[in-house]
């Protein structure tokens, strides 16, 4: 007998949700949750209906207290150190020893790295963002960088050129392909060619200096990051990945890897065209995983199979 029938690697919303649809369906199940998430810089989350403009930390402190209700949750803080297939199920390694269970849900997320340009960490996750979805109202009737010169420059651009007074697009050195320098010329973009030497805050909300040029100031600036997987139990596990650097799961949350599910930041459908990163998206594919869970254990216990 496992001690636990699904354990679940992390406390953001994806592991949050997967943890309160186990509960609710009366599994035993223990979330642990490290500490880290990936939305730690951002003062609010927006986006996301009911809780629009809510801090992050004050949506984690609601989820957690109603996973307190439910009698076979378990919830701890402290991080996984290990997740290693054992007999039908999986051991996962903890501060205070190993814990067995039957399933594991993988909801560990991602880290960002950031360009590295003076000042713009400081800046990261209110003046600075990497998601117009998540930041971009916010900067509404000012003047917005995008920052780079890579392949999507123009439509991070056009996205915004409804929402800012003007877009300012920061080659930084680098040079545009045809079809983003036309879609810039298009949408009226002002372009700054010179390598930006940093950011600093201003009463606008960025004053950006260059190399050479004039500073310019700004509502906010949109960034690419590159981003990791913020544990090594994918690569530890040997699950499919996707180009994105992403564990590849079907609709419902499923690995590779039979027993293994994986909901959030790290993970998608090869059918999205990118990570499509998100509160809420994360906590609906944690739900998703969690069903999965309940569906796959049905079928071992009781022989009993999802409708085809
Ligand atoms: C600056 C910024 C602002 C953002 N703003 C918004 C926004 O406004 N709206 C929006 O919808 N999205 C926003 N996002 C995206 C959003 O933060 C993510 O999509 C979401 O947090 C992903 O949830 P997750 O549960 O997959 O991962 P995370 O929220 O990153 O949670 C990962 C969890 O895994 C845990 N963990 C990691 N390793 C271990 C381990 N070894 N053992 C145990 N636990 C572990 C961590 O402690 C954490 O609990 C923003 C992102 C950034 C970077």
């Amino acid at each position: 007998m496992s001690d636990y029938d699904v354990v679940v690697v992390g406390g953001g919303p994806a592991g949050l949700q997967a943890t309160l649809t186990l509960g609710r369906m009366h599994r035993r199940v223990l979330m642990l949750d490290a500490g880290g998430y990936r939305n730690d810089p951002a003062d609010l989350v927006h986006n996301f209906i009911t809780h629009d403009g809510r801090p992050p930390a004050e949506l984690r402190a609601m989820a957690r207290a109603e996973l307190a209700t439910y009698d076979t949750v378990e919830v701890r803080d402290e991080a996984a150190v290990s997740v290693v297939p054992d007999g039908a199920g999986f051991s996962v390694g903890t501060g205070r020893g190993p814990v067995t269970t039957r399933l594991v849900v993988l909801a560990t997320g991602v880290r960002d790295t950031l360009p590295d340009k003076p000042g713009l960490a400081g800046l990261f996750g209110t003046v600075a963002a990497h998601c117009p979805f998540c930041h971009g109202h916010e900067y509404a009737g000012t003047p917005i960088a995008v920052l780079g010169s890579h392949a999507h420059v123009g439509r991070v651009a056009a996205m915004l050129a409804p929402i800012a007074s003007e877009v300012v697009v920061l080659l930084d050195g680098g040079e545009l392909d045809d079809a983003n320098a036309a879609q810039l010329a298009s949408l009226g973009a002002h372009v700054r060619s010179e390598v930006v030497s940093g950011f600093c805050p201003s009463a606008l909300g960025a004053r950006v200096s260059f190399d050479d040029g004039a500073d310019v100031e700004v509502g906010g600036v949109l960034i690419g990051t590159t981003f990791e997987q913020s544990a090594p139990f994918a690569a530890d596990l040997g699950l499919a990945l996707l180009g994105s650097g992403c564990v590849e799961v079907d609709v419902m949350g499923r690995t590779s890897l039979r027993g293994v599910y994986a909901a959030g930041d790290l993970a998608h459908t090869a059918a999205l065209p990118m990570p499509m990163s998100s509160v809420l998206g994360s906590a609906a594919a944690g739900q998703m995983a969690a069903s999965a869970c309940v569906a796959d254990l049905l079928a071992l216990d009781h022989g009993v199979l999802a409708p085809a």
